[in-house]
Formats: structure tokens, sequence, C-alpha cells
């Protein structure tokens, strides 16, 4: 009987691997496990939290993934035993399977930070996409002229390295244009970040005097928050925002620890050239979840990986070698509409891990803006390509 592939979590990785498992061998039963209807992407939501863009040119739904004959459960997914090949839902339903992929994404490490959990609803992170994202857009809204947003980003590893910078640039867009005396403070838990050179600049020339940066070694880690004031607190001393956007330290989406895929770190250790699990039989991982190594957690990475381990996956239920996968990335940062940057990268295995291998590059740190409005546009073609290729 034809091979059972059970796909859990509906994002970009989860998503593109379905698809891609039923174009290359259309005899392979696929199942999607996913329990939002809809999902929202993360990628140009800093653009909604700035108000540049609303939430629906975020959202995606699985009727395409579904007519390619991927069948779709709308539940999530709460037990696996990797022994008898089942993943069992809180309605005491189950699925059995021959090989599983698991796609989850990130969830946060409520532990790693003290005072940090329930208060998300205080100190939204909006670091998965959706209600978080209109809730921090909406406290920026509300904000009085020369309040302060402070945004708490946590160490590597994280979903998105230039995110939280993309994000600080586009809040000053809008503090710029409509609370010019106010301000973004950034404590850092890192002492260096992607194209930090491109966003210093980007901020020097736009939104002069109103980004400041508090890396690490100036003592810019967040050990701790209070929700009740909106307070932050480092080794070094205590912030109080009007807005605190706290990014949490992050580890893999819950179900890939319940199945047994995470380790001590809380990532998905894998084989590169399979996606398998080093820890549980059967068990694929992709996406924000697995540890890549040298290839960051990013959409473009989770899509890449998806295909590529449907293609593994498919070669070793047909009992075929598996190819050696080449994955390129590619990620825009967009520090106003009209000024974006970018960084790509190729990537195949090596000593177990991803590793850069050649092919990929960096816009440059010096550019007339013409470059920089002509990579804005190509971030718009990016975010289309992408997400056709994902959700059809
Ligand atoms: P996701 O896309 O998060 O998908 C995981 C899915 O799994 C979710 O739909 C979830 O509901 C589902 N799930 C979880 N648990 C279960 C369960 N138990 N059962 C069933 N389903 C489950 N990347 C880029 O390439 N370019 C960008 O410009 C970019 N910008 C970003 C900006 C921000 C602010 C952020 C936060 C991220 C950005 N990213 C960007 C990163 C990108 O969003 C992630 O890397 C990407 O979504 C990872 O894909 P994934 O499939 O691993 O996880």
């Amino acid at each position: 009987s034809a091979a059972r592939i059970v796909v859990i979590g509906g994002g970009f990785g989860g998503a593109s691997c379905a698809r891609a498992l039923r174009r290359i061998d259309a005899k392979l039963q696929v199942t999607l496990i996913e329990p939002n209807r809809t999902f929202t992407a993360c990628p140009f939501s800093n653009e909604v939290i700035a108000g540049l863009r609303e939430i629906e040119a975020q959202q995606f739904g699985y009727d395409r993934i579904g007519a390619e004959g991927v069948s779709m459960i709308a539940q999530g997914a709460t037990k696996i035993d990797a022994q008898k090949r089942v993943v069992g839902f809180a309605d005491g339903t189950s699925i059995g399977y021959d090989r599983l992929v698991l796609a989850p994404g990130i969830d946060a490490r409520y532990d790693a930070l003290p005072g940090y959990d329930e208060a998300a609803a205080k100190m939204p992170h909006a670091w998965k996409a959706g209600e978080q994202t209109l809730l921090l857009r909406k406290q920026i809204e509300a904000m009085d002229d020369g309040g302060l947003v402070v945004l708490a980003v946590p160490a590597a590893p994280l979903r998105c390295p230039p995110a939280p910078y993309e994000r600080a640039s586009l809040i000053a867009h809008y503090l710029k244009t409509k609370k010019p005396r106010s301000k973004v403070l950034i404590l850092d838990a890192k002492d260096n970040f992607p194209q930090q050179r491109l966003f210093e600049n980007a901020w020097k020339e736009l939104y002069p005097g109103m980004i400041e940066r508090i890396s690490l070694s100036q003592g810019g880690r967040v050990t701790s928050v209070e929700p009740a004031t909106n307070t932050m607190i480092t080794d070094f001393g205590n912030y109080t925002a009007q807005v605190a956007n706290v990014i949490p330290p992050q580890k893999a989406g819950r179900i890939a620890e319940i199945a047994g895929a995470a380790d001590k770190t809380g990532w998905c250790p894998i084989d590169p050239v399979t996606f398998a699990s080093k820890l549980v039989p059967d068990i694929h991982v992709i996406g924000d979840a697995c540890i890549g190594g040298g290839i960051p957690k990013s959409a473009s990475a989770a899509n890449a990986q998806g295909k590529a381990c449907a293609d593994a996956v498919a070669s070793l239920i047909a009992g075929k070698p598996p190819a050696i996968p080449k994955l390129v990335g590619a990620c825009y940062n967009t520090v106003a509409p009209d000024y974006a940057f970018s960084l790509s990268g190729v990537y195949q295995p090596k000593d177990d891990m991803f590793a850069e291998v050649e092919g990929g590059g960096t816009s440059p740190v010096e550019a007339p803006r013409e470059v920089r409005k002509r990579e804005a546009d190509e971030a718009q073609s990016w975010y289309k390509t992408i997400t056709v290729d994902t959700f059809g």
C-alpha cells in the first residue's frame, strides 16, 4: 500500500514539504496537521506593526494545498509515539505514519526569562505573527509622543536573526512620522548582528538620534521582566518603557520535545542530508525547529528545507540514496518603505551541519538610494514568490 507521510505544522517548512511530496510522487499519501485554518506569515509583519500594511496581506489558507491531494487535519498534534509511529490529538483520535516530518516552528522558553509568561499580553513578543502583531501595533499607536519603545532581543539562536533590527527601524519610521519626540531602545543579549553596518548607517541617515542600542557587553541582556510596571531588568539597570516588545529566548515548537526529537538545547539535531532526527527513528525535522548550523532560521530556509526533505523522504521510501541538498536562502531587511538591503547564502551539509558555501552575497555598505529602493521592490517580489511557492 502507499507510503503514509504525516507532516506536522503548516508553515513555511511544513506546507512546502507537503506540496513537494505530492508533486514528486502522487501515490504518496500525505497528511498535513495544522490547527489554524489561516496561516499568518512573519515576513513583512514588521510592516504591519509600523502601520505600513494590513494583517490580511500576511494571511494564507490551505485550500490549494488540499486541492493538490494533501489531506488536512485542522487540529494540533499533542502526542507522538515514535515506536508505534502514531500521532495523537487532544480529542483522543490518532493517525499512523511511515515517516513523520516535524515543522512546528518555535516556542518561547518562558523558564529562561523570569517574570515573562502570561505577561506576553502586556509585553507582546510578536515573534509569531497574528494577534500579538496587532497588539504591538495598537500599543505603539496608543503611545504618547515622547514615549519610549523598548525591544528586548535574546541571544542566538533565534528565529530570523536580523528581524529585531528591521522591526526597530520600521517602528522608528512610524514614530518619526507620527510621534517625532519618541525613541526606540534596543536591549540586546548579543554584541553583533547580521548586516550591522548597513542597519547602523541607515539609522544615522533616516532616524538620527531616535534608535539607541545597548549591546551585551554594554549590559544590554535582559535577565527578567516586571510586566506590572513594563520594566525590563538587566545586570546594569532597569528600563521602564511605554511599550515593551520582549522577544524571549526560543526553542523548537513544543511538539518536537514531546516527540523526543529536541536535545538539551531545546532544538532538534538532524542529519543534514535527509533531515532525519538524530534522536528518534522515522522522524525528520525541518525549519526553525532543527539545528541548521550555518543556515539562519528563516522562511526562505524553511521553504528550501521543506522541498529538500521531501526529496530525501521520497528517495528513502523508494529505496534510493538521497541526493546531497543545496539550499539557497535570501533575506531582505526593510528599514523604510523605499529602503532595503539583503543577504543571501548557499548552504550544504558539512561536518553533520549545514555550512555556507560559495554563491551568497550581501548588499554593499555604500550604495546610492536607487539601489536601496530597488531592493525594497525586490523584497516585495520575494514575498510574493515564496508565499505562492509555499501555499499555492
Ligand atoms: P512556521 O512558519 O512558524 O510554521 C510552524 C507551523 O507549525 C505553525 O503554523 C504552527 O501553527 C504549526 N504547529 C506548531 N505546533 C504544532 C502542533 N503541535 N501541531 C500542528 N501544528 C503545529 N524569514 C525570511 O526568510 N524573511 C523575512 O523577511 C523574515 N522576516 C521575519 C520577520 C519577523 C518579525 C519574524 C518573527 C520572522 C521572520 N522570518 C523571516 C522568519 C520566518 O518567519 C521563520 O523562519 C519561518 O516561519 C520558519 O518556518 P517554520 O515552518 O519552521 O515555522
